[in-house]
């Protein structure tokens, strides 16, 4: 698996590192359908969107 499709949230992401419980998919599972599948994945993760709603916050 290639780690450029891997999502840049990962290191911070609370569902990624298995400490949000609230998915309902196995998270090996969930991972290769959002995190690690590129923008295809990740444009469907609300917890990406989050995230970058975070970030634009931060940047105003
Ligand atoms: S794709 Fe979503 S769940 Fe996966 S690491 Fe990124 S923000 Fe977290």
């Amino acid at each position: 698996m290639s780690f450029k499709s891997k999502c840049k949230y990962s290191n911070d992401c609370p569902i990624f590192l298995g400490s949000d419980k609230s998915i309902v998919l196995d998270l090996m599972v969930y991972k290769n359908v959002f995190c690690n599948r590129g923008e295809k994945g990740w444009s469907n993760c609300k917890k990406r969107v989050e995230f970058e709603q975070e970030e634009i916050t931060h940047q105003n």
